[in-house]
C-alpha cells in the first residue's frame, strides 16, 4: 500500500468514528433536553454499545499499521500541513484508545446516564449521601482510566490531557496560584468600595416568551446561523457539536433573573460560533475539530464577558432590551443596567459567578478533583471539603449541598480534569481580546453599532479555522505573540472595575 493510499484509509477510519460519536453526541443531548426519566436504563446500554463499537474500531491492529507507514513517509514532513496534523491527532486517540480496555470505556459510557440521573434528584433534594455511591463509583472507573494511560507525576495529568492535549497539573497550578495572588486583593478592594450597585434590577420580573425572544435576536446578531444550529431549554446549559451542519445550545430561563439565561445564551453561542465557523475545507477531519476545551470555552468567555458585559454591547442591545422588558427596566438607565450586569460580589454559584470571582470557584474544583482521583479525599468527605473551601476562597459556607458540591454536573458525567479548562480559557479569552482590539480598527464603536461581525471574522480565520492544528498554547502564542499568561486578564478586570467600582 502506498503511503498515500495508508493515509486515505486512516481518514475513512476517523470517518467512522466520528459518525459513532456523533451518534453518541445526539443521544447526549436528548438525554438532557426531552428524554423521559424512564428512558435512562435503555439509553445507558445504547451508549455503552456505542462506545464499545468505536473503542473496536479505535484500536484496530490496521490502525497501527496505517499509522506506522504513513508516519515513515514525506506525507507528514512539514509538521502543520493538514496530512501531519491529521496523522498527529489520529495517532493520539490511537495511543489512548489501545490503553484503555473495552469493558473500561463500556461501563464509564453505561454509568454516566445513570449517574447525571441521580445527580439531578440529588440536586433538587439537597442530598449528597444518595450521589454519594454514584461518584464513588464515577471516581474509580476515572482512577482505573489514568492507571491504564499512565503518568509521570499525578494521575491527574493523564485525564487533563484528554481535554487539554499537552497541559500538565503543574503548570495549571502555577497559573492559577499567580492568578489568584492578584485576585484577592482586587476582590478586597471592590468589596471595601463605597459604591453599591443596583443589583436587584436584574432580579425583576422577565417574562420567559419575552427572554426567548430577545435571546434569539442577540444570537442572530452575534452570526450564530439557526439553518445550521438549534436552541433549546434544559436543566443546565450545554453546547453540543452533533456533526457538520448541526450544532445545538440549550439553557435554562428564570422568570425572575435576567442573568441566568441570558448570559448563559451568549456563553454558548460562543461555542456555537467556533463550531459553526470551523474550516468547511476540513470537514471531517482531526484538523477541522477543535482538540482544545480552554481554547473552546476562551471563545464562550470572550463573548459572555468581553464583548457581553461591555457597555458597546449594551448601548447598542439595551433599547432593545427596554423595548422586550419594559416594566422591568423602562425607568432604568444603561448605567445603571451596564454596573448591575458588571456587580461583583463573592456568590456560591459557580455559573452566575461575576467574572472576577470565577476563577475561585474552579480553584475549589481543580483542589477537589485532584485529591479525590488521588484517593486523599474520600467521597463521603466531599461536603465538608468543598464547605470549607468555599469559606477560604470565597468567604461564604452554602447552606445546603446543593447550593455546594452538588451544583454542577460535571463529576456525574465523569468529567474530572475538566475544570481547569475553564480559567485557562478566560486567560486565553483575554489574551486573544486584547489582540482582536489591536488589530480591528473601531472594534468597540462597531459593537454599539450592532456590527459584531468584524470580531466574528477576526475569530474566524485566527482560531475557528485552526482547527486542530497546534496544542492551544501553541496556537495563542502564534496570534497573539505571547505564551499564556494570567496578566492580560487580570489587567482587563483591574482597568474595568477601577471604573466600574471608582478604585
Ligand atoms: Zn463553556
Amino acid at each position: 500500500m502506498t503511503p498515500d493510499a495508508a493515509y486515505q484509509e486512516l481518514l475513512r477510519c476517523y470517518q467512522e468514528e466520528a459518525l459513532l460519536e456523533s451518534c453518541q453526541a445526539l443521544l447526549g443531548w436528548d438525554e438532557v433536553t426531552y428524554m423521559p426519566p424512564g428512558g435512562v436504563a435503555a439509553r445507558a446500554n445504547q451508549l455503552a454499545y456505542l462506545a464499545g463499537l468505536q473503542h473496536e474500531k479505535a484500536t484496530s491492529k490496521g490502525l497501527g499499521d496505517l499509522l506506522a507507514l504513513v508516519e515513515k513517509s514525506d506525507l507528514v514532513k512539514d509538521a502543520v500541513s493538514p496530512a501531519a496534523v491529521n496523522v498527529r491527532e489520529i495517532r493520539r486517540a490511537y495511543e489512548r484508545f489501545v490503553k484503555l480496555p473495552r469493558k473500561l470505556v463500556e461501563e464509564q459510557a453505561r454509568i454516566a446516564p445513570l449517574a447525571q440521573q441521580q445527580w439531578a434528584t440529588s440536586l433538587q433534594e439537597a442530598d449528597f449521601a444518595s450521589f454519594a455511591p454514584w461518584l464513588e463509583k464515577t471516581v474509580a472507573l476515572r482512577r482505573q482510566e489514568a492507571e491504564c494511560l499512565g503518568y509521570k507525576k499525578t494521575p491527574y495529568d493523564a485525564l487533563l490531557d484528554y481535554y487539554e492535549p499537552g497541559a500538565r497539573t503543574a503548570d495549571i497550578a502555577r497559573l492559577f496560584d499567580a492568578l489568584q495572588a492578584e485576585l484577592t486583593p482586587l476582590l478586597s478592594a471592590i468589596a471595601g468600595s463605597r459604591r453599591r450597585r443596583k443589583f436587584a434590577i436584574l432580579k425583576r420580573h422577565f417574562p420567559v416568551e419575552r427572554q426567548h425572544a430577545f435571546a434569539m435576536e442577540a444570537a442572530v446578531a452575534l452570526g450564530f446561523d439557526f439553518e445550521r444550529g438549534r436552541l433549546d431549554t434544559s436543566v443546565h446549559a450545554f453546547s453540543t457539536h452533533i456533526g457538520p451542519g448541526d450544532c445545538r445550545i440549550a439553557i435554562r430561563y428564570n422568570p425572575n433573573f435576567f442573568s441566568e439565561a441570558f448570559f448563559a445564551l451568549l456563553h454558548e453561542v460562543g461555542h456555537g460560533l467556533y463550531e459553526q465557523g470551523a474550516d468547511p475545507e476540513h470537514e471531517g477531519t482531526p484538523l477541522g475539530t477543535p482538540n482544545s476545551l480552554a481554547l473552546h470555552e476562551s471563545q464562550a468567555r470572550l463573548w459572555e464577558n468581553l464583548v457581553g458585559r461591555g457597555l458597546s454591547f449594551w448601548k447598542y442591545f439595551y433599547p432593545r432590551a427596554r423595548q422586550a422588558f419594559p416594566e422591568a427596566l423602562g425607568k432604568v438607565s444603561l448605567g445603571d443596567f451596564y454596573l448591575a450586569v458588571n456587580h461583583v460580589e463573592p456568590s456560591l454559584n459557580r455559573v452566575q459567578a461575576d467574572e472576577v470571582t470565577y476563577n475561585l470557584h474552579i480553584w475549589i474544583r481543580f483542589e477537589l478533583e485532584k485529591a479525590l482521583l488521588s484517593g486523599d479525599l474520600p467521597v463521603a468527605d466531599v461536603p465538608a471539603a468543598w464547605n470549607e473551601a468555599c469559606k477560604k476562597y470565597l468567604g461564604l459556607v452554602p447552606p445546603n449541598d446543593a447550593e455546594g458540591c452538588l451544583q454542577d454536573g460535571h463529576w456525574s458525567e465523569g468529567l474530572i480534569g475538566y475544570f481547569p479548562t475553564y480559567t485557562l480559557g478566560n486567560l486565553f479569552a483575554a489574551q486573544l481580546f486584547d489582540k482582536a482590539r489591536l488589530e480591528i480598527a473601531g472594534l468597540e464603536d462597531g459593537f454599539a453599532q450592532g456590527n459584531f461581525a468584524a470580531l466574528f471574522e477576526w475569530l474566524r480565520d485566527k482560531i475557528y479555522r485552526q482547527g486542530s492544528r497546534y496544542f492551544s498554547k501553541d496556537l495563542v502564542l502564534s496570534v497573539t505573540g505571547a505564551a499564556p499568561d494570567h496578566r492580560p486578564l487580570v489587567e482587563s478586570l483591574r482597568v474595568k472595575y477601577s471604573e466600574v467600582y471608582g478604585l
